[in-house]
């Protein structure tokens, strides 16, 4: 039986030296320690938080932003950081996300999907998402209750959201409250709440972490000396710990390419950029709805570019989503009338529905944090967040839904009107996947990465990043379960070098 401990009633100079010291408790830091609970290595989880929301810890989020959310809004701190206010949305990465793709500049992970697809299946439970009926498995589930749209031969095809759930169709998994007691029964896991970590600190020719500055709210201080740590505070804050542990490398941990902070990205998210019009009439629900498919699985369609067709057309990757039902002005009915006429269909039950979308970002060092002479209430400087969205992330999603539009004319089940062209109409009903990426990125040469392909800070033996930090290319799913995925694979690395 394991304890969590209130680090504010330990007493000030207490020292502890575990095997595996992890900072941060949100799904990556829950998941490895959960994924360590077969071993005999001794762990400490420190999570800044407790079990609740506490507006003083959140504070320390706070910091300045450029194009972007509140960074104390954006994320939460206390244990199971932002599962605490998830939307619980999973698909697992597409192949091509992990590729070098020669029309997106600095993409490629050091290796593909297939290395992360052992590990599909735990993370497909830990997020509680049912059965895996993503990609073309949904597709028999879905026709069973309703008959999918046609698209007619081409570059965009039907794929599918699975819903994380842990209490009726509410509320997703919140890691903190739902593995609380599984990390409790963890016989070699201790967990600190409360306990912030300020710095990393090196030994003084700068080759290992010597120790770790733990310090609360409430004036307590302690250090912490591990063999091995992970940084799992989530992929804004792995850069800033990293920045801001400058006392022996003076621009920061892993920072020797001045790479960390760099190449932030978020999923955008803008809302009714098309009209799609349906001219059989109503769409199954499981285009506008999550549905109960049985099994767990809670199915939403979504049109995504195939592999293939994002290298023919050099377009990043997109899932597309019917928001809502629409009404047609007088102009819309009659294009519609006209269409149908000239494809000789009958459209006089059509509907209309607007569509939104979540995109994948063009990678781009400028779009960065970094650290402000501002401190938080423990002394560590707080971060300015500069966030961006080009023209070209617009224009390639635009040819995507060209794509689309001319599939359905194809399939002769609809058609579609594009409702953006200029900068302000793509900006105008944008939101943010709140999904915070590419901060530490991995690659195997130091010049070009931050982590090398085991999640391991480059010239530093006992030090690793786990989360969405380390996505060197982001494509367009949520990242989560695929962060998940990546720390057990992370875990397994940890578990042979430690040993
Ligand atoms: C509104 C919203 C909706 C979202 N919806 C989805 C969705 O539908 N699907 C999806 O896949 N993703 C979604 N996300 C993103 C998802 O929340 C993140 O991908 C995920 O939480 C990241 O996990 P993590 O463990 O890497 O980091 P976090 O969840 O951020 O956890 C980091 C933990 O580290 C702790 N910590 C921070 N600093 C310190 C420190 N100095 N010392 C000790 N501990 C520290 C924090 O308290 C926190 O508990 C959403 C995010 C938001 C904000």
């Amino acid at each position: 039986m394991s304890a969590f401990i209130d680090a504010r009633t330990i007493e000030t100079g207490t020292s502890q030296s575990p095997d595996l010291a992890i900072i941060g408790g949100g799904p990556a830091g829950i998941a490895l320690a959960m994924a360590l609970a077969d071993t005999q290595f001794k762990v400490l989880l420190l999570e800044s938080g407790g079990m609740n929301f506490d507006p003083a810890v959140q504070k320390m989020y706070a910091g300045q932003e450029t194009g972007y959310e509140p960074l104390d809004a954006d994320r939460l701190r206390y244990l199971g950081g932002g599962t605490n206010h998830w939307g619980g949305w999973c698909r697992p990465m597409d192949a091509s996300d992990f590729m070098i793709r020669d029309w997106v500049p600095s993409s490629g992970w050091p290796f593909g999907r297939e290395t992360l697809e052992p590990y599909f299946p735990r993370a497909q439970s830990l997020v509680e998402a049912g059965a895996w009926a993503y990609d073309r498995g949904g597709d028999a589930l879905a026709s069973s209750h309703a008959p999918m749209l046609p698209l007619g031969k081409g570059g965009i095809y039907t794929t599918w959201f699975q819903f994380s759930k842990m209490q009726d169709d509410v509320l997703p998994t919140q890691f903190g409250h739902r593995y609380a007691d599984d990390l409790r029964g963890q016989a070699n896991l201790t967990v600190w709440l409360n306990a912030n970590v300020t710095g990393i600190r090196l030994a003084a020719n700068g080759a290992s972490v010597d120790h770790l500055d733990v310090a609360t709210l409430n004036g307590k201080s302690f250090t912490v000396k591990p063999r091995y740590t992970v940084l799992a505070c989530g992929g804004i804050e792995n850069a800033r710990l990293l920045l801001v542990s400058n006392d022996v490398m003076q621009t920061g941990i892993g920072n020797g390419a001045d790479l960390v902070g760099r190449y932030f990205a978020d999923n955008p998210i803008p809302r009714d950029v098309a009209t799609m019009v349906v001219f059989g009439g109503k769409l199954a629900s499981y285009y506008s709805d999550r549905m109960d498919m049985g099994h767990g699985a809670r199915l939403k369609a979504a049109f995504a570019p195939t592999d293939d067709y994002r290298g023919i057309a050099r377009i990043g990757g997109s899932l597309t989503t019917v928001e809502q039902p629409v009404d047609l002005d007088d102009v819309g009915k009659a294009a519609v009338a006209t269409t149908a006429a000239a494809l000789g269909v009958d459209a006089g039950s059509a509907r209309a529905y607007s569509l939104g979308c979540g995109l994948e970002l063009i990678p781009d060092p400028d779009r960065r944090v970094t650290l402000t002479p501002e401190k938080d209430a423990l002394g560590l400087a707080r971060l300015k967040m500069v966030n961006t969205i080009s023209d070209e992330d617009f224009a390639r999603y635009r040819r995507t839904l060209e794509e689309l539009g001319r599939q359905l004319l194809a399939s002769k089940s609809g058609m579609l009107r594009i409702n953006c062209t200029t900068r302000e109409e793509w900006m105008k009903n944008m939101d943010w996947g709140h999904h915070h990426l590419g901060t530490t990125r991995m690659h195997d040469d130091p010049r070009r990465g931050v982590v090398d392909s085991n999640s391991r800070v480059h010239g530093l033996p006992n030090l690793y990043v786990a989360g969405s930090s380390v996505f060197p290319s982001y494509g367009a799913s949520n990242p989560t379960m695929n962060l998940i995925a990546l720390t057990l694979r992370l875990a397994d690395h940890i578990k042979a070098v430690m040993a």
